[in-house]
């Protein structure tokens, strides 16, 4: 009976990386329509590194580094973590930040040394009034590499950009193509720019990039494509996750990612490998076909 066919799956998923909170998860997780992907964390290994800094004229690599860093040390964002990182590699002093304000899905702002420093997108320079014409072309050479590009300013004035790049899991193109192959869609969503993240989207071959979503958005955007597509799991990391994971009809949350995703999915994926919900999607049609 199924109960049995629960116990069983959830050994056998244990044995491929797969933990299943929800015995539910392992019956449903066959009809999935589309998987949806967070980017940071779950394609990628949610590891940036400083890849170029590029500066104004009014300042140094290494003064750009000081403020951006110093800024960044009050921001929890893996995007802030790589730029401390590369301030700390290059032994910069870091200096106390007043007025730290994290602002959603566009950056990080406060007073550096007296100086007001902005880190950010687009978004968040167009509402702080700093004009980054300047800096467009490179802007749009390092999101087609795939790479976060973060404008920096200093007392309302441009002072260059910080690009990072995420390196992408070994598994993930194979994983995505392994599911597209058994005509299961693939999406992803992002906080990111629309050009960094379409450009990991060919990199893994997900054609279905929806970007610059804001954290509370996710859940709406699994909503819309339930509407579309009928059954969709959702796979992410974060703690802006949750939400989307609850919402989906199989949450699937990245072992080695916050706890909060975790206790929202139904299923974690110990070793954060994708290609594990190819092993849970074969599972369950196996365990199910045979009870049938
Ligand atoms: P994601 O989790 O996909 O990175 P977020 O909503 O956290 O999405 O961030 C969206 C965008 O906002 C980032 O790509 C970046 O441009 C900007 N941003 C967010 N946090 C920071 C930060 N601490 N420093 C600089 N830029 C940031
Ligand atoms: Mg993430």
């Amino acid at each position: 009976g199924t109960p049995t066919a629960l116990m069983v799956g959830s050994g056998m998923g244990a044995e491929r990386g797969i933990l299943i909170r929800n015995g539910e998860a392992i019956q449903t997780i066959k009809d999935t329509k589309l998987i949806a992907f967070d980017k940071t964390g779950t394609i990628t290994k949610g590891k940036p590194e400083v890849t170029d800094i590029i500066t104004d004229k009014t300042v140094n690599e290494s003064l750009l580094l000081k403020y951006a860093a110093s800024l960044e040390n009050g921001s929890e964002h893996p995007l802030a973590f790589a730029i401390v990182e590369k301030a700390k590699e290059n032994n910069i002093e870091l200096k106390d930040i007043l007025g730290f304000e994290a602002l959603v899905g566009r950056g990080v702002k406060g007073s550096v040394d007296g100086k007001s420093v902005l880190i950010g997108n687009r978004k968040l320079m167009t509402e702080e009034g700093v004009t980054f014409d300047k800096f467009e072309d490179d802007l749009i050479r390092l999101e087609e590499e795939a790479k976060t590009a973060m404008i920096v300013a200093v007392e309302g004035n441009l002072a260059g950009i910080v690009a990072v790049a995420d390196p992408i899991k070994e598994d993930s193109a194979l994983a995505i193509k392994q599911l597209e192959k058994m005509g299961i869609k693939t999406a992803m969503i992002t906080g990111d720019n629309k050009r960094t993240a379409e450009a990991i989207g060919k990199k893994v071959g997900i054609s279905h990039v929806i970007s610059e979503v804001l954290p509370d958005g996710k859940v709406d955007e699994v909503r819309r494509l339930q509407d579309e597509y009928g059954n969709v799991a959702m796979v992410g990391d974060g703690i802006n996750d949750a939400p989307a994971l609850k919402q989906s009809n199989v949450g699937i949350a990245i072992g080695t990612g916050t706890d909060i995703a975790i206790e929202a999915a139904d299923v974690t994926l110990v070793r954060g490998e994708l290609t594990s919900i190819v092993s849970a999607i074969k599972l369950s049609k196996a365990i199910f076909r045979k009870i049938k």
